[in-house]
């Protein structure tokens, strides 16, 4: 693996921890090109996919964001909890829940690979907000 490769994923990593909220592959491309003009969009799709597989950082499916791993359970165990209203995502640890979901989907003979629980909606904070305006 080259150097230059792990200073670009070290990179990507302290921008996605240093925001709290979900960014895009452009959005972070934006933030590191300040450091780096001639960085290529590709660069960051590499650093973030080998970021994505070592489970330092969850893709967000129904956004095409991504984001910091905040739990420190085993990789693709957690159920992300996005807010629609302030972007806000809440990760939870749900590892029933996965073990569940490969169940059902090896009972007909499918192998489970990956997978993704999203949910929607609105965040406690929000939801406080709406009851005092
Ligand atoms: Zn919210």
């Amino acid at each position: 693996m080259s150097k230059q490769g792990e200073q670009m994923r070290s990179n990507v990593l302290r921008v996605l921890r240093q925001r709290d909220a979900p960014m895009s592959a452009y959005d972070l491309l934006r933030e590191l090109q300040s450091d780096a003009p001639r960085l290529a969009p590709t660069t960051i799709y590499r650093a973030l996919e080998k970021l994505v597989e070592r489970g330092s950082v969850h893709r967000l499916e129904s956004l095409n964001a991504f984001m910091a791993c905040r739990c420190e359970g085993p990789v693709d165990m957690s159920v992300l909890a996005i807010c629609d209203d302030c972007g806000a995502v809440e990760e939870n640890l749900a590892t029933s829940v996965h073990e569940q979901l490969s169940n059902i989907a090896s009972q007909s003979g499918f192998e489970p690979g990956r997978r993704v629980v999203e949910i929607h909606g609105r965040c406690a904070s929000c939801t406080v907000d709406e009851v005092h305006s």
